[in-house]
């Protein structure tokens, strides 16, 4: 067990509760976490039934899924569907009656949200009323069910070079990325207080592993390492951010829909703080060992203007998860980097269509 670094903190959440997911709707299903959480929940819930809610945005990647859509005919459905767009979320609430429902349909670069923040507003802060409203009219005072929102550690803004972030942490965001989904948060909290709708919100580090659309960090770096190109890097690549992997976050979700108390919030990341630069260099290693290549890739590195607004560092204090639900991460970072190198390097077709549909792609540089 992880010791509990604010044991004050244990009193609001402490309460468990029990929560058996029938039918789970899953927004952004088609996305990087949404594809690994519909596989987890597939593969490791063998009674569940999965409704994928996926507008297919750049992000969204049907075939994802491919395999699991397959084996899991009877107990998966995919709607491709805005999560904004009332009438079609009323339908598919009617339809389904689902018991949980998972969201995650969310705009989720940073980048694009500086060039252009309005999509990030309409998704992220209107999609999650939409889906608030039609749960809560579809619910209509049930208990028995619960609406998760999966948020993020950006929401609390930057720390400096020491300290965590906990469930406590005031909101302070930087980018219009993190500025909607701290209002999102806020939206889901209300309606658990105001509405009695039974929430839970998680607030996660940043994300590695399979699946994951190729402008983010490591399969970008992977991607353009393979190709020979250039390794961008923002400023001098001392950004700190704490990692998870995919898998891990899966299970914490899990955890929470069906453990944690309604309007709990908890805070979930892998104690796994490490400077963008020292990800690179580990990266390129493991690539050198795998595909060697003449001078080697962290010869490929160049550091790059830096993103306006960038955080300095990102640090999750994970202890409340652990005291209140048991959970804890499953992999280190070396393992499931190691893992997530070689799925690259395994499905890189995968990477290689998608890069090929949006060339427009990481303009800047990358973390
Ligand atoms: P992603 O960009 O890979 O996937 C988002 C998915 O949402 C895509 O499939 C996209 O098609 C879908 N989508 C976008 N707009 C939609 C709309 N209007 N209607 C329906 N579907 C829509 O994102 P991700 O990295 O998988 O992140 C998923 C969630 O987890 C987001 O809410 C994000 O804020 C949160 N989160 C991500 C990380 C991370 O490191 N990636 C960390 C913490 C929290």
């Amino acid at each position: 067990m992880v010791e509990c670094i604010n044991a004050e903190r244990r009193t609001p959440n402490a309460e468990r509760a029990v929560h058996i997911p029938r039918v789970i709707l899953i927004t952004g299903g088609a996305g990087f976490i949404g594809s690994n959480l519909v596989r987890w929940y597939l593969t490791q819930q063998p009674t569940v039934r999965v409704i994928n809610v996926d507008a297919l945005t750049y992000a969204g990647n049907r075939a994802s899924l491919a395999d699991v859509e397959e084996a899991h005919a009877d107990r998966y459905r995919f709607v491709q569907a805005d999560i904004c767009d009332e009438a079609a979320m009323a339908r598919i609430f009617s339809e389904e009656q689902p018991d949980t429902v998972i969201h995650l349909a969310a705009e989720s670069h940073v980048d694009r949200s500086i060039d252009g923040p309005g999509a990030f507003v309409r998704t992220n802060v209107m999609g999650t009323f939409v889906l608030l409203q039609e749960a809560r009219k579809t619910w209509a005072g049930r208990k028995d069910v619960r609406f998760h929102h999966v948020s993020t550690d950006e929401v609390f803004g930057s720390l400096g070079d020491s300290g965590f972030f906990t469930e406590t942490t005031p909101y302070d965001p930087s980018s219009p990325y993190s500025a909607s989904k701290a209002a999102s948060d806020h939206l889901v909290r209300s309606w658990h207080r105001t509405f009695g709708l039974p929430v839970t919100i998680s607030n996660c580090s940043n994300n590695y592993g399979p699946y994951q659309f190729p402008e983010k960090l490591l399969p970008l770096m992977i991607a353009k390492a393979l190709k020979g190109e250039t390794l961008p890097v923002y400023g001098d690549g001392s950004n700190i951010r704490d990692w998870l992997y995919v898998a891990d976050h899966c299970s914490a979700i899990a955890r929470i829909v069906s453990a944690a108390a309604p309007g709990s919030t908890y805070n979930v990341g892998g104690r796994n703080e490490q400077t963008n630069l020292a990800i690179v260099h580990q990266l390129c290693d493991l690539l050198q060992d795998a595909r060697p290549r003449a001078g080697g890739y962290r010869s490929l590195i160049t550091f790059v203007p830096d993103r306006p607004g960038h955080d300095k560092r990102y640090a999750i204090d994970a202890s409340l998860i652990a005291h209140d639900l048991s959970w804890e991460p499953g992999e280190t970072f070396a393992s499931g980097l190691a893992k997530t190198v070689r799925w690259y390097l395994d499905h890189q077709a995968w990477s290689d269509i998608l890069i090929a549909r949006h060339t427009a792609t990481a303009r800047r540089g990358a973390g």
